[in-house]
């Protein structure tokens, strides 16, 4: 049995941030830290997009940035200039091993490659057994997520932010990368939320991903028809598949703070990190462990890391409304991007808009619905 400061489960987007961020921080240099993670090279297993406004963290390792991005449905498109906003691309290998280039420079940290089995919180510390070897924490971080946690019960809907993506690379110099393709409704639908997201890098390859926010994955047969469907469309007709991405994120209103407690401290997707009305991870879990860091500096009950938002309760409301009319989705979405400022609607997903931007935001959608959900879960 092996006693750490600190254990960390899982060295994916929010584990090795965390590891990262203790390790380009002299307070944590007297302290033994351990990551455990049953892959240790996971390659680019896959692609994070965020917008964020100038210069990032992570510009260095970008793949590629658009300042425009394109919204389409059979109601409404356009092409939008969305500076002094960026939309960012990094590849996941370039991040991972960026990132463990600098943590495996401090002796204090160490990496196992095991598979864990469970972690239990006892009276002063946690303990932690692996396929291997059993391990004490004075402090947990979990990242691995376990959807049984919450996909039975009800108070709370689960919709997927799903799909399937193909890396393409055309003969010819055919593509527009000047531009994101963000949400593309003018597929069908299909009684369900669907949509293409383009992220092309040059004029010969490209990203296509079709994508849903809903309750069922599909076979995988119907993700790639469509995108041969989608790229025939777009007269993308000689081209060669040269990777391929595939994923589901949870996108639920679940109190996963519930799961914390003094000693164990859920990160990630499995701590809640994921935006639950779009999926978006990878930006909040940057500002997530920089504020985790600095609590970590002076709080030793990590209970306490929790803050209640407004923004919580908007995304129960739109998670019920997408998760009762799953089919209107890209009506709601089309009115959202219509009547609002793209501007304002990345502050309100940032979590970072004002009472007044809120209700830009609010007023923007169909009301119907909202205020029947509105009503529904406050009696
Ligand atoms: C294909 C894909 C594309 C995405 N694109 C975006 C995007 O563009 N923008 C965005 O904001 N978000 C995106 N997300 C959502 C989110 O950012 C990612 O899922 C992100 O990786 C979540 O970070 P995490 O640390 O919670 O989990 P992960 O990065 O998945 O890390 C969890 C780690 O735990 C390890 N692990 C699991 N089980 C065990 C076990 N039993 N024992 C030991 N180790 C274990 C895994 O190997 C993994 O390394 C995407 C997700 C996927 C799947």
């Amino acid at each position: 049995m092996t006693n750490y400061d600190y254990i960390i489960l899982g060295a994916g987007a929010s584990g090795l941030m965390l590891a990262y961020r203790m390790a380009s921080d002299p307070f944590f240099d007297d302290k033994s830290i351990l990551i455990i993670d049953k892959e240790k090279q996971k390659g680019n297993d896959r692609t994070w997009c965020f917008w964020e406004k100038g210069k990032g963290e992570w510009d260095d390792i970008l793949t590629k940035t658009w300042s425009k991005i394109y919204f389409g449905s059979d109601t409404h498109k356009e092409v939008i200039d969305i500076s002094p906003y960026q939309y960012k691309m990094i590849r996941s290998e370039d991040f991972y091993n960026s990132l463990q280039q600098k943590i495996e420079s401090k002796i204090n940290i160490t990496f196992l490659n095991e598979e864990v089995v469970s972690f239990t919180e006892q009276k002063f510390n946690v303990q932690v057994i692996t396929k291997n070897g059993n391990y004490i924490a004075t402090k947990l971080f979990n990242s691995i997520h376990n959807a049984e946690l919450y996909q039975f019960q009800k108070k709370y809907p689960v919709l997927q932010q799903h799909f399937v993506g193909w890396f393409v690379k055309t003969e010819e110099d055919i593509l527009d990368d000047s531009m994101a393709t963000f949400m593309d409704f003018t597929v069908p639908q299909n009684g369900n939320t669907r949509f293409m997201y383009v992220l092309p890098i040059d004029k010969k390859t490209a990203l296509f991903e079709y994508t849903l926010f809903s309750k069922e994955l599909l076979q995988l047969n119907e993700y790639e028809d469509a995108i041969g469907s989608y790229l025939k469309e777009k007269g993308v007709s000689s081209f060669e598949i040269i990777e391929k991405e595939k994923g589901s994120i949870p996108m639920t209103a679940f109190k996963f703070s519930h799961l914390n407690s003094k000693n164990i401290l859920n990160i990630g997707t499995a701590g809640g990190w994921t935006k639950a009305s779009t999926g978006y991870t990878f930006r909040n879990t940057t500002k997530k462990t920089k504020t985790l860091i600095s609590f970590l500096k002076t709080e030793n009950d990590l209970n306490k890391y929790h803050k209640k938002s407004k923004f919580w309760f908007y995304d129960l409301i739109f998670l019920d409304v997408l998760a009762n009319n799953n089919e209107e989705g890209a009506k709601l979405f089309t009115s959202m991007f219509k009547k609002a400022d793209v501007k304002t609607i990345f502050r309100f997903l940032d979590e970072e808009s004002t009472l007044f931007e809120d209700f830009k935001i609010i007023l923007s959608v169909p009301p119907k619905r909202f205020i029947q959900s509105f009503l529904k879960r406050l009696f």
